[in-house]
C-alpha cells in the first residue's frame, strides 16, 4: 500500500488535534492531517466537557493559557468563521468561583496574589460577603471565595466544529481511521500504520488522543502517566427560580453552573477506578450529587433529573498538569499533548498554538511551557497545579 506523506500528522481530531491544525495552517505548514476514528466523537472527552473556563489557577503557564484561550473563545467567531459563518460558542462570562472551608484559605489567598500580579481580574471574598451576594447558597461552612468575575462557560461542542470546520476549510486533511502501530527511525517517528491498512508518513508528529494518548506513546517505547478517569456529567431543572450565578466549585469538589432551563452539575470523585468506563451509574446521582448539590443550594432539594451521561478525563497522575512535548534525547519529532485532567478545553486554543511553535520552531515563543514537558515525568518531579481543589 502507498504511503501518504504529511509534513504534519496529528493523531486526534478533539479540541487538542483540531486547534494544533488550525493553529499549524496559520504558521503556513502547507501539508496537515488529522487522523480521527470517529466524527461523531461519541467517546472523545471534548464534546462530553463541562464547558468550565477560568483563569483560577496557582501556576503562571496555566494562568497564561487561559488567559489567551479566553480571550480565542469570546472572539472564537472572527477566528474560526468559514465564509462568514461560525458557530456560537455561546460564551457565558457570568463569572468563576471557587468556595473553601476554614483550612484552606491560605491557598486561595496564594492563588488571589499570583493571579493579580499576572492582570486577572479576581476577588476574594469572605464569609460575610459570600452570604451577601449569594443569599440562596449556604455559606456558613465557608471560609472564603475567589471569584473571577470575568470567566465562565461556553459549548464544548461548538468548539470542536468551529475548529474542526476551520481546520477543513484551511486544507488539513480528516482521516476517518484509526493508528493501530508507530514506526520510528533513529530518533524519529517516520509513519504511521492505520487500521485501514494505509500508511501515513510525516516529518513532524503530534499526539493529541485524550484518553487513548499513552497506548499510542507506547507503541514508540514512551511511558506516560496518563489514565482514564470516568466523570458523570448532569443536567437538572429545579422548581424555584434562582439570580444569575457564576459557576461554582465547592469543597466536596462539586461544580455547579447554568445550562438553559436548568443547570449543569458534576461531582469529581478522586477515587474512580482509572480506565475506560462509560457506564451511568444511577445511585451515584441519588447517593452522592443531588444531597452535595441540596447541601449547597437548598433549592436544589426539589430538581428533576433530565439527562446525565459519562465522560472520561484524560488524568495525568503525576501531578494533575498536562504532559506537552517531545522526549528529550529519544524521540526528537514526535510531540505529545495530553493528560489535561479535566482542564483541556479551555486551554486548546494555547496548546495549539504552542505545539505549532514546537514544530514549527522548535521552541516555545508565547508561553514558555517547558516545564510542563515529558521531562518532570523521567525525573519523576511532579509540578502539581494548586488550583484545582
Ligand atoms: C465530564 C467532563 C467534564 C469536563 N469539564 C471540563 C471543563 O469544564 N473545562 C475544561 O477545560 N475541560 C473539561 N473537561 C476535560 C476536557 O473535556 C478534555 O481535557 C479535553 O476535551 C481534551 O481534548 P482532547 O482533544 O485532548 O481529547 P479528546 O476530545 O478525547 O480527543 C481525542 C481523540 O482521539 C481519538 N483517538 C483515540 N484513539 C485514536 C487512534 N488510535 N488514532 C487516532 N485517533 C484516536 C478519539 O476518537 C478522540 O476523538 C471535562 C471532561 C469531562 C469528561
Amino acid at each position: 500500500m502507498n504511503t501518504t506523506t504529511f509534513d504534519v500528522a496529528i493523531i486526534g481530531g478533539g479540541a487538542t488535534g483540531c486547534a494544533a491544525a488550525c493553529f499549524l495552517k496559520a504558521a503556513g505548514v502547507a501539508r496537515v492531517c488529522v487522523i480521527e476514528p470517529d466524527p461523531t466523537y461519541a467517546k472523545a472527552s471534548t464534546p462530553m466537557a463541562t464547558g468550565g473556563c477560568r483563569r483560577l489557577f496557582g501556576r503562571e503557564e496555566n494562568i497564561r493559557m487561559s488567559q489567551f484561550s479566553i480571550d480565542y473563545f469570546r472572539n472564537f467567531a472572527a477566528h474560526v468563521a468559514v465564509d462568514g459563518y461560525a458557530p456560537d460558542v455561546q460564551w457565558h462570562g457570568e463569572g468563576y468561583l471557587f468556595v473553601v472551608g476554614p483550612g484552606h484559605d491560605k491557598i486561595l489567598q496564594e492563588q488571589y496574589r499570583t493571579q493579580s500580579a499576572l492582570g486577572v481580574r479576581v476577588e476574594l471574598l469572605d464569609g460575610a460577603e459570600l452570604a451577601r451576594r449569594y443569599p440562596w447558597m449556604k455559606t456558613d461552612d465557608l471560609a472564603l471565595g475567589l471569584l473571577s468575575p470575568e470567566d465562565g462557560w461556553l459549548d464544548p461542542n461548538s468548539v470542536l466544529q468551529g475548529l474542526r470546520k476551520k481546520a477543513q476549510a484551511l486544507g488539513v486533511a480528516f482521516k476517518r481511521d484509526r493508528v493501530v502501530d508507530l514506526f520510528t527511525r533513529g530518533r524519529r517517528v517516520v509513519d504511521l500504520e492505520l487500521a485501514s491498512g494505509a500508511k501515513v508518513g510525516a516529518d513532524a508528529v503530534i499526539n493529541a488522543a485524550g484518553c487513548w494518548a499513552a497506548s499510542i506513546a507506547k507503541l514508540a517505547g514512551m511511558d506516560l502517566p496518563v489514565n482514564p478517569m470516568r466523570r458523570f456529567e448532569h443536567y437538572v431543572e429545579i422548581a424555584a427560580t434562582l439570580p444569575p450565578m457564576p459557576l461554582i466549585k465547592d469543597p466536596d469538589r462539586l461544580v455547579m453552573r447554568p445550562e438553559g432551563k436548568g443547570y449543569s452539575v458534576g461531582l469529581v470523585r478522586s477515587d474512580e477506578p482509572r480506565g475506560f468506563n462509560f457506564e451511568i451509574e444511577p445511585d451515584y446521582f441519588q447517593e452522592v450529587v443531588w444531597p452535595a448539590c441540596a447541601a449547597r443550594v437548598p433549592a436544589f432539594e426539589a430538581l428533576k433529573l433530565k439527562r446525565e451521561w459519562a465522560g472520561l478525563y484524560d488524568e495525568c497522575k503525576l501531578d494533575g498538569n498536562m504532559i506537552l512535548g517531545n522526549w528529550p534525547g529519544q524521540l526528537d519529532n514526535f510531540f505529545v499533548a495530553c493528560g489535561f485532567s479535566g482542564h483541556g478545553l479551555m486551554h486548546a486554543p494555547a496548546v495549539g498554538r504552542a505545539l505549532a511553535e514546537l514544530v514549527v520552531k522548535g521552541r516555545f515563543e508565547s508561553i514558555d511551557l517547558s516545564r510542563m514537558g515529558y521531562q518532570r515525568v523521567l525525573d519523576n518531579t511532579p509540578y502539581p497545579e494548586t488550583g484545582i481543589i
